[in-house]
């Protein structure tokens, strides 16, 4: 199994992230990527780098504004406010109003919150990220079972036109939609322990991308607004959306039961191909995680979606600097690697 990673993606360096009441460092660090690039190559995952795709794949699950907003936002803000901290501050209400021409505004209209602070490289990290999913989307295609796809920032909460929860671009709704173009239906299984808010946004009135995303309630735990169980879908969507929710404190049993939920109704829907939306924050001891979810309970999950059958690109989300995150990356790709050795002939 190969994986794909391009070094510029550590070039987003954000420093302090603003969360319940005071700054804490930012917990969307460069090292994170470390960390599983070095854990692949110790295990000898070859990793190649991603082609440049260009910004047409991302513009197709992201408004065009948004996307070129990022080109020289950060130059931009350079220009206007100097070497001050460039952190979204004014965002539109519920009725939305119009964007402005400044640098200020616009930060906080392409923004729900303050967790993508800008950075002089954050353009070159989120277009390589996206295009790290994106060659790991055209490999599936291609012919390969399934590949990796080490994207860093992480996607799944990036909206169609704003960034959320330390993501910009949306690197799995990207793969997802270019695996369209030759699967006619596809799902992205989201385990991270966050909603994947993001992608809910993006799919949710389309029938042809299943969405079921595995995390802790949102009514308790981030992204707070979106994500609950009776949200299905709506217009050639309607039903093509599945939130199952975990409560904090929840034991890995619980936490593979609603897996098997998942993995059930995306056979249901009959899809193709498939996305994972690979965090491990569900670990007992990741610095975000309400959850009891042990290297164990990663193996299992991995056997299983190798065991689905389907052409699938598994793709890089959360997972934070805990003590077990490149132990319990390890675990789930070697064990991917493993079990799709007894269902393939071997690579050569
Ligand atoms: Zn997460």
């Amino acid at each position: 199994m190969k994986a794909i990673f391009d070094e510029r993606q550590l070039k987003h360096t954000p420093q302090r992230y603003f969360r319940r009441g005071a700054y804490i460092p930012h917990p969307e660090q460069a090292e994170r990527a470390i960390l599983i690039r070095d854990m692949l190559l110790a295990n000898g995952f070859p990793i190649e780098a991603p082609q440049d795709y260009g910004d047409a794949p991302i513009k197709a699950v992201h408004d065009a504004g948004y996307v070129d907003f990022w080109k020289d936002a950060y130059e931009r803000w350079v220009a206007e406010a100097g070497d001050a901290e460039p952190i979204p501050t004014y965002h539109p209400g519920r009725r939305a109003g119009r964007r402005s021409d400044s640098i200020y505004g616009q930060l906080g209209w392409y923004a729900t919150d303050t967790s993508v602070p800008l950075t002089a490289g954050t353009w070159e990290a989120i277009y390589w990220s996206a295009q790290t999913a994106i060659e790991a989307a055209a490999r599936v295609m291609a012919g390969e079972r399934m590949v990796y796809g080490l994207s860093r920032p992480p996607g799944h909460h990036a909206l169609h036109d704003a960034a959320n929860g330390f993501c910009a671009f949306n690197n799995a709704a990207v793969a997802a939609q270019k695996l369209r173009e030759k699967f006619a239906k596809v799902a992205v299984l989201d385990i991270d322990t966050h909603t994947g808010n993001g992608t809910l946004d993006i799919f949710y009135e389309r029938g042809d991308v299943f969405l079921c995303s595995l995390h802790v309630d949102p009514a308790v735990y981030p992204t707070y607004y979106l994500g609950y169980a009776d949200e299905c879908g709506a217009g050639e969507g309607e039903g093509a959306t599945l939130n199952l929710t975990l409560q904090p404190g929840c034991t890995e049993e619980s936490i593979l039961e609603r897996f098997r939920e998942g993995l059930a109704a995306i056979t249901e829907f009959g899809a193709e191909a498939l996305v994972v939306s690979l965090g491990f924050d569900m670990a007992n001891d990741d610095p975000l995680s309400e959850v009891k979810m042990t290297g164990a309970g990663f193996e299992i999950m991995a056997r299983e979606i190798v065991r689905m059958g389907l052409p699938t690109a598994l793709i890089q989300e959360g997972g934070y600097l805990g003590p077990s995150l490149a132990k319990n990356a390890e675990i789930y790709l070697t064990a991917s690697r493993d079990e799709l050795a007894k269902t393939e002939p071997v690579e050569v």
